[in-house]
């Protein structure tokens, strides 16, 4: 079973496909990471943000690897970890600037679809079931409103040692969520086959719980 979760910024997808993937002992892949991963490169080898063809250039020459571990997965740009650096408020920014580019997303999708070829994937991201992964048994559409994502963001980094403020936290995510909606490939989307939990006033593991069972209902469906 592969298992697509889809969302905008802070709404709860990187921890819940991570404990998801645990509970069904499934392989986790966060392609925000990835995308994350490029930014990162763009900013550390000072290539233009706003030039297409050098990012897309600087990515097929390098390789992008995520690795399990004990305590969580670390992300790998030619080898080097880079895990701890791709969580600042530029990353994020420059992150969905790279991945309104066509060249980047054509890269990606490869990749990703490589990534989740052998199965039994839990994956996220904007895109995964509508573009990387549209026959996924499952699709999930996770949101929450832009105060409780800012606000889950602040803890997220105050707990990294990151400072940061509501406000202009709330103004990042907004202008994000724009540009990931906005983009002309792949942009931010609920499938129409994907079900829609507002976890606003939900608990992490009541959103967990509800994803486990509408996998559970559909691998009682498929057998
Ligand atoms: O999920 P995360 O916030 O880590 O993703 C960072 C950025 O990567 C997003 O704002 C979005 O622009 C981009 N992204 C994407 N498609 C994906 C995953 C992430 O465009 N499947």
């Amino acid at each position: 079973m592969n298992i697509a979760i889809d969302g905008p910024a802070g709404a709860g997808k990187s921890t819940v496909a991570r404990m998801v993937a645990e509970r069904l002992g499934y392989l986790y892949i966060d392609t925000g990471a990835m995308y994350r991963a490029l930014a990162w490169a763009v900013d550390h080898h000072h290539v233009p943000v706003d030039d297409e063809a050098a990012v897309a250039a600087l990515l097929r020459e390098s390789t992008i690897a995520l690795r399990r571990t004990e305590d969580g997965q670390l992300v790998l740009w030619n080898d080097q970890d880079i895990t701890d650096k791709i969580r600042t408020p530029q990353v994020s920014q420059y992150a969905s600037v790279v991945a309104s580019y066509p060249q980047v997303r054509e890269q990606m999708l490869q990749l990703q679809r490589a990534m989740a070829a052998a199965g039994n994937v839990v994956m996220d991201g904007r895109d995964i079931g509508t573009h990387v992964l549209p026959d996924a048994d499952v699709k999930i559409f996770l949101t929450a409103t832009i105060e409780e994502r800012a606000k889950r963001r602040l803890a997220e980094l105050a707990q990294k040692g990151i400072s940061s403020d509501l406000h202009s936290l709330k103004r990042e995510i907004a202008e994000r969520d724009k540009r990931d909606s906005e983009r002309k490939v792949a942009p931010l989307r609920r499938a129409e086959d994907a079900h829609l939990i507002d976890t606003t006033n939900l608990t992490l593991s009541q959103v967990v719980d509800r994803v486990m069972q509408i996998c559970k209902r559909t691998g009682e469906a498929d057998s």
